[in-house]
């Protein structure tokens, strides 16, 4: 097997804010996987820099990688049990990885992914789109502009929190899903809950800091309204840690290191009565249909980053009235746009 790394560099729409930082573009990488009976496979690494990670961090990761000499590229478990100790700081080169080898696997048997994992594509939840921090203007105008979609995510953790909301609901009444990016304390959220419920929000993603096991716990079991883990819940050892802490954990490919691991976390959570939900980072068509994949195990979907950019050079998943559409195509289903 040949691995080859190439930049991605997107561009979004939109300055894009959240509570720690902005970016106008990211830089991904396309990992190509290919063998001598010229079968291929493709997978995007979204290294995050809240992880320690970067684009050229993912490549000098996979130049110096070698990988394990097997000879049948389908067995999957031997291949990526192998790339788990040289990969251990890249989650997201190994997520590129694990997205190419099974897009091979998938175009090799000529089945799509969700079937390979047995899914039906009439359960995939809708995503919500997330209204980026601006302006109360640009706000209002980019929620009027989202009416496609049945859930909108709003990143909060500013002293403007309560405008943001106001200002939001002043155009739509749609459920509001918000992420504090764990910017708040323990205080500040259970204050918070009671009047987010208010406003007809529907869950809260990462309220504190991403240690804060105990705080987690407290504002749980005040209840009020469903607490996600993000920053919290990277691995499956940390979705064993936080059972008892949240109601529900956000699994992201790039974080856990692919499609593999993020079964294992599902069926982790699920064990423990968890909610999930399925997000990602701004990422190209690629490695959302990726994660798409899985989404019918899922309560909840966050897979909007294909779509706040300018230039997506992909075409895989589609969203249909805010319901996410399954390519019905070998692997990954995924083409040049
Ligand atoms: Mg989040």
């Amino acid at each position: 097997m040949n691995l080859a790394h190439a930049p991605l560099r997107l561009t979004l729409r939109e300055t894009f804010r959240i509570a720690r930082e902005s970016s106008d573009v990211r830089d991904n990488v396309l990992v190509t996987l290919s063998d001598a009976s010229g079968a291929e496979g493709i997978g995007e690494a979204a290294p995050s820099p809240y992880y320690g990670q970067s684009a050229d961090g993912v490549a000098a990761a996979l130049d110096g990688l070698a990988l394990p000499q097997v000879s049948d590229p389908k067995v999957l478990e031997d291949i990526l049990a192998a790339l788990q100790a040289p990969l251990a700081n890249h989650s997201s080169a190994l997520a590129a990885v694990d997205m190419a080898l099974h897009d091979m696997l998938g175009r090799n048997i000529g089945i799509p992914l969700f079937r390979i994992f047995g899914l039906n594509p009439d359960r995939t939840p809708v995503t919500s789109f997330t209204i980026g921090l601006a302006s109360a203007d640009e706000m209002r105008r980019k929620t009027q502009e989202a009416a496609d979609y049945a859930v909108l995510k709003v990143k909060l953790g500013t002293p403007e929190d309560r405008d943001i909301i106001r200002t939001i609901r002043q155009v739509t009444s749609v459920p509001i899903r918000v992420d504090a990016n764990a910017a708040w304390t323990v205080d500040e959220t259970l204050e918070n809950l009671r009047w987010l419920a208010d406003e007809g929000v529907e869950l809260v993603e990462q309220p504190l800091a991403a240690d804060d096991l105990d705080g987690l716990r407290r504002v749980c079991d005040a209840g009020g309204l469903p607490i996600i883990a993000d920053e919290s819940a990277r691995t499956t050892k940390d979705v064993v840690a936080l059972r008892g802490c949240v109601h529900g954990i956000n699994i992201k490919l790039a974080k856990c290191g692919g499609l593999r691991e993020a079964l294992k976390m599902i069926h982790i959570a699920r064990a423990q009565d968890m909610k999930v939900m399925l997000g990602c980072f701004i990422e190209s068509s690629l490695g959302i249909t990726a994660a798409a994949h899985l989404s019918p195990l899922v309560d909840y979907a966050d897979l909007d980053g294909h779509l706040l950019i300018a230039d997506d050079p992909y075409r895989g998943v589609g969203v249909r009235d805010g319901k996410m559409i399954l390519p019905d195509r070998p692997g990954l289903g995924v083409e040049r746009a």
